[in-house]
C-alpha cells in the first residue's frame, strides 16, 4: 500500500489496523481513535459530541464517529462499513499526508470553568478545511479550562452583490483595532441573533490590509462589538489569537514577545503547541466580559 501518513505511522495500533490484522470499530477508545476523528475533523467531518467532553477529540469510537467514518468511506468510494482498516487509512493518508497537530494529552476529567460563547460566520466558502484552526483554538483555550462553545455556523447568507464585495474583507489598519466601513458593513448582517456578551468571527478566502496586502486575520476590539476575521489558510493559531484579543480588551501589552505565548505575532511564528498564555493574560480573560462560568 501507499505509504502511511506520518501523523498515523507513529501509532502502532493504526500501524497494524492498516495492515488489516485488526480493523478499528465501533467500541473501540484510545489514542488510535482520537488520532482518527482528529483526521476526519480536520477533512471537514466534524464532530460535535466527541469534542464536548474535553475540547479535544475523546477518543471514543462512538456512534457519531462510526457516522463520520461511513460518510468519510461513502465520500471516497469506499465500501462504508464504518471499519477503519487499510483502504480507509490509506485514503486518510493520501488526502492528509503530513503529521498533523500534536493533541494534548487527554484530561482525567473535563475541566471546565469557563465559557465563551462564539457564532462562526463563513464568507463565500464552501468546504474549507476551517475546523482545523478551531481544533486548535479549542485546544490552546481547553489547556485554561476556558470552553469554546460554538452556538452558530457556518454559512452566511449573501446577497450576490455582498458575496462579490466580501470575496475579499479589507480590514485595513488593524493596528487601530477599528471597524473598516466594509467590516462595519459586514458586521451588521453578520450580528443577526448574536447575543450582547457573545463573538462572531468571519471565516473569509482572504483578509486584506490597508495595503491590500493579504494578513492572517484581525480583531477590531475597540467598538461596541468586536468584530473577528480570519482568512481560512491562515496560520493553526490565528483564530485563537485573534479571540485572544477580544478576550484580553484593552490588556497591554496587546501582543507578547514570547514565541511561546499565543499573543505573539505574528502567530505563524508561534512555537508551543499549544502556546501558552501568562498569568496576568489569563485574569484579564477571565475577567472578560465574554467569558462566563462553564
Ligand atoms: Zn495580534
Amino acid at each position: 500500500m501507499a505509504d502511511l501518513s506520518p501523523r498515523f505511522a507513529f501509532n502502532e495500533r493504526l500501524r497494524l489496523a492498516s495492515e488489516n490484522k485488526t480493523v478499528i470499530c465501533y467500541g473501540e477508545t484510545g489514542e488510535a481513535v482520537r488520532l482518527l476523528q482528529q483526521s476526519l475533523i480536520e477533512l471537514g467531518y466534524w464532530m460535535d459530541k466527541s469534542l464536548q467532553k474535553f475540547n479535544t477529540p475523546d477518543g471514543i469510537f462512538g456512534s457519531e464517529t462510526l457516522d463520520r467514518v461511513r460518510a468519510f468511506q461513502t465520500g471516497h468510494g469506499l465500501y462504508p462499513d464504518g471499519k477503519v482498516g487499510h483502504k480507509t487509512l490509506e485514503k486518510l493518508s493520501e488526502l492528509l499526508p503530513n503529521m498533523g497537530p500534536i493533541l494534548p494529552p487527554l484530561p482525567k476529567k473535563a475541566s471546565f470553568k469557563h465559557r465563551v460563547k462564539l457564532h462562526f460566520r463563513s464568507l463565500v466558502l464552501t468546504d474549507l478545511p476551517i475546523s482545523f484552526q478551531e481544533a486548535n483554538a479549542r485546544m490552546t483555550y481547553a489547556k485554561y479550562g476556558i470552553y469554546l462553545d460554538v452556538r452558530s455556523g457556518m454559512s452566511m447568507n449573501l446577497s450576490e452583490d455582498d458575496r462579490k464585495k466580501f470575496e475579499s474583507v479589507d480590514v485595513g489598519e488593524c493596528v487601530d483595532n477599528k471597524l473598516t466601513e466594509e467590516l462595519g458593513s459586514l458586521h451588521k448582517i453578520g450580528l443577526q441573533g448574536v447575543a450582547e456578551n457573545e463573538i462572531v468571527i468571519y471565516f473569509a478566502k482572504d483578509v486584506t490590509d490597508e495595503t491590500n496586502s493579504k494578513i492572517n486575520g484581525c480583531a477590531a476590539i475597540n467598538t461596541s462589538r468586536p468584530a473577528v476575521v480570519v482568512a481560512w489558510d491562515a496560520s493553526p493559531w490565528t483564530l485563537g489569537h485573534e479571540l485572544g484579543h477580544v478576550l484580553l480588551g484593552n490588556f497591554t501589552p496587546g501582543h507578547s514577545t514570547d514565541t511561546a505565548n499565543l499573543m505573539y505575532a505574528p502567530s505563524a511564528d508561534i512555537t508551543n503547541n499549544p502556546p501558552d498564555l501568562t498569568v496576568d493574560q489569563l485574569k484579564a480573560i477571565r475577567a472578560s466580559k465574554y467569558i462566563s462560568p462553564f
